[in-house]
């Protein structure tokens, strides 16, 4: 199964994505590559981290799962390999999951959303983002929001991290009964993805 986190900067999707990787053993973190520089302080295995000539060079050569270009650099997701039965999880923004829905109609699209614009400034300042890139993850938000709840399946809003984990974790644990009568375990036949067949565009500067 795919489950994946979006949602706007600064609503703890980074933090909470670990956390859920780090109790639920069945679960698999996909790690991105960006061709963003690495901010100070942020863990070297965070992303990675490319310059533009690789990243569009693995995009040509139908590398990627899904990608994006997002205020100016490239994210994206390379073709998923869990290991056998684990589901995956996608931390990525707006326009990767409105990419996922499109390759894999299944997958399960949950919406973070910062409990308001304050507290969402606040967590992007503290992670040592700069306040000219955080007046433009805050206008890139607002449009995120209204767009990711028609698109979304389910919407966490983040009070606290405990809570908004908790809650997503939840979804993930009944998404999987329903798709396995009751949940099924880590090392099963099931839950592997068939990458698609051709899941690049041609051009990497149109975004996908
Ligand atoms: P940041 O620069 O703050 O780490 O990430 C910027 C945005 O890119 C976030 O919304 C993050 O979730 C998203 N992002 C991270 N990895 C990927 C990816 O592989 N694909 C896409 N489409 N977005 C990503």
């Amino acid at each position: 199964m795919i489950f994946v986190l979006f949602g706007p900067g600064g609503a703890g999707k980074g933090t909470i994505a670990k956390q859920l990787v780090a109790r639920d053993p069945c679960l698999w973190l996909s790690r991105s590559w960006t061709t963003r520089p690495r901010r100070q302080g942020e863990p070297e295995d965070a992303y990675v981290f490319v310059d533009r000539a690789t990243f569009e060079s693995r995009a040509r050569g139908g590398g990627f799962f899904e990608w994006a270009e997002f205020l100016g650099n490239y994210y994206g997701t390379p073709l998923p390999t869990p290991p056998p039965g684990r589901d995956v999880l996608l931390e990525i923004d707006l326009q990767g999951a409105r990419r996922v829905r499109e390759l894999e109609p299944d997958a399960t699209l949950i919406l973070l959303r910062p409990p308001s614009l304050e507290v969402q400034a606040a967590r992007m300042r503290a992670r040592g983002d700069d306040p000219q890139h955080i007046a433009k993850r805050l206008a890139a938000g607002a449009a995120e929001m209204e767009e990711g709840m028609a698109i979304a399946d389910e919407v966490v809003v983040n009070h606290e991290i405990g809570q908004a984990t908790a809650e997503t974790a939840g979804i993930v644990d009944r998404y999987r009964s329903a798709a396995r009568e009751g949940g099924g375990s880590c090392g099963g036949t099931t839950g592997t993805v068939d990458p698609p067949s051709d899941p690049t565009p041609d051009n990497p500067t149109e975004g996908s």
